[in-house]
Formats: structure tokens, C-alpha cells, sequence
């Protein structure tokens, strides 16, 4: 192990024992069919170049990446969870199953919180570590989002996040599981221009009956996704998608 290396594991031990500041677990939500929002972690270790999060939140896009647990959370949303009703989104602004919750099991936390309190819930994730709480998901529905096929893009869109087939094998668990599970496509971006009906096809084979489609979000000038030469997909492509996704049987709806 090299010196470098050395700082680089110390400084992961350091932020693993940072908490980020937190006065209220639950806040209230204005998106379609959620009363209430709930984000374990602040910034997410996913890293996505498209997104926009940061933006949506007004804090700063550096450090987004470097995630931190919510201090005090757990204690928080119990007493809040006990005086209100409704459907709590949990990951509306960052994933709650990235790399920080395969130890810290924030997440997982929230969901015995949220169950024990008869709360609705619905998950959003880019995550196969969601199978893990598949006995807390039982009344719950979970979005696992799948932007393409490619490892490659993947890997360089989304590089804190598992790659798609990990996602798509989660979205089948869950399914036999019997839990209420769609997937998100989107941002629909450049690379699934032409593979609308492969992405399509590899949905349904996951068994999910439904997918969200979401084009990409203009809060931001996008510049990271600029930079590897990734773009929008055209309008033609969601019609594609949505085409191919019909004829197989899938629900097909445009996000929020
Ligand atoms: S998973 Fe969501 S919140 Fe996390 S980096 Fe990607 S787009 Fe942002």
C-alpha cells in the first residue's frame, strides 16, 4: 500500500465517522402521490454525471459525492413518524442504498420506523443492496432506475452505482418476492439512441410491469455529461422506447 493509498483509506475512515447535520427527518413532499420526503444520507456516492440533485437542493456540487449519514435520524423520524399519516418517498433527492448503507443500515432503519408506524412508503434506488430489506418492503413500492444496457456507460455515467444487470437481477428478486417494484428509465440520454428495443426487452424480461420514462433534467448546464459526449436522447428515442415497451406488455408513464 502505497502513502497515497494510506490517505486515501484515512480519509474514508474519517468521513465514515462524520455525520451530517439534521433537525428533521421528514419533510413535506410536493411530488405525485408522496406526502412526505425522506433522505437518510446527504450527497450521494453514486456519482452520477448527470445529476441534479445539488441543484434541486441548492448546495454545492463538490463534496456531493463524498455522502454523509444524518446525524440522529433514527431518534428523529420515530417521534415524527408517530404523528402523521400518509406515504414517505425515501431517496427523493439521493439514493438510500449507496455505498455508505451496506454498513451504516440507515435506510434500513427508516423502513422499520416507517412500517412500525403503518406509514406508506416508496423507495428509489440505483441499487441491488434494496434486496437486502426485502422483508421491510413488503407493503411498499420500489423504483430501481436503469439509464441503458452498457456496462461501459454505465460505469462511466453512473460510477458509484451497480451496473445495470445487478439492477435488473434486483428488479426480478423483488418481483418474486411480490413486492410492488417498476423501474425508472432516465434520464433517457444519447447512448440508448438505436437500443430502445434491447433496453425495452431486458425490462420485461425483469418481470416488472411497469416503467417510468424521465428525459433529462434542465437545472443544470450538464457539462460532466458534455465532457464524455453524452447527450439528451432525441424525442424520437422515448417514443421508440415507449413503443417497444408497450408492445411488450409494460405500463408505460412519463415521470412526475
Ligand atoms: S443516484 Fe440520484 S442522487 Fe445519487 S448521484 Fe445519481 S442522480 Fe444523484
Amino acid at each position: 500500500m502505497t502513502s497515497s493509498d494510506l490517505h486515501a483509506f484515512a480519509d474514508i475512515g474519517v468521513r465514515r465517522r462524520e455525520e451530517a447535520p439534521c433537525s428533521r427527518a421528514l419533510s413535506p413532499s410536493r411530488l405525485p402521490g408522496l406526502d412526505f420526503a425522506l433522505n437518510p444520507y446527504r450527497g450521494c456516492s453514486h456519482g452520477c454525471l448527470y445529476c441534479y440533485a445539488p441543484a434541486l437542493l441548492h448546495v454545492p456540487v463538490d463534496g456531493w459525492t463524498a455522502a454523509l449519514p444524518k446525524r440522529g435520524l433514527l431518534r428523529l423520524l420515530e417521534k415524527e413518524a408517530a404523528s402523521v399519516k400518509g406515504v414517505v418517498g425515501v431517496g427523493t433527492s439521493t439514493d438510500p442504498y449507496q455505498i455508505l448503507e451496506a454498513e451504516a443500515e440507515l435506510t434500513r432503519g427508516c423502513l422499520r420506523i416507517l412500517n412500525d408506524a403503518s406509514l406508506g412508503c416508496c423507495v428509489h434506488t440505483k441499487s441491488d443492496l434494496v434486496l437486502r430489506d426485502v422483508d421491510l418492503l413488503e407493503k411498499a413500492e420500489v423504483g430501481i432506475t436503469v439509464t441503458n444496457l452498457s456496462d461501459t456507460f454505465s460505469s462511466t455515467l453512473e460510477p458509484g452505482a451497480p451496473l445495470p444487470q445487478r439492477r435488473l437481477d434486483a428488479v426480478k428478486g423483488l418481483c418474486e418476492a411480490g413486492v410492488d417494484v417498476f423501474v425508472m428509465v432516465g434520464p433517457l440520454l444519447s447512448p440508448v439512441e438505436g437500443r430502445e428495443d434491447e433496453l425495452a426487452a431486458a425490462i420485461a424480461a425483469s418481470g416488472a410491469s411497469m416503467v417510468m420514462v424521465d428525459t433529462l433534467n434542465k437545472r443544470t448546464d450538464h457539462a460532466p455529461l458534455r465532457a464524455v459526449g453524452v447527450t439528451a436522447a432525441a424525442a424520437s428515442c422515448a417514443i421508440r422506447f415507449k413503443e417497444a415497451a408497450s408492445s411488450l406488455g409494460l405500463l408505460v408513464r412519463d415521470a412526475f
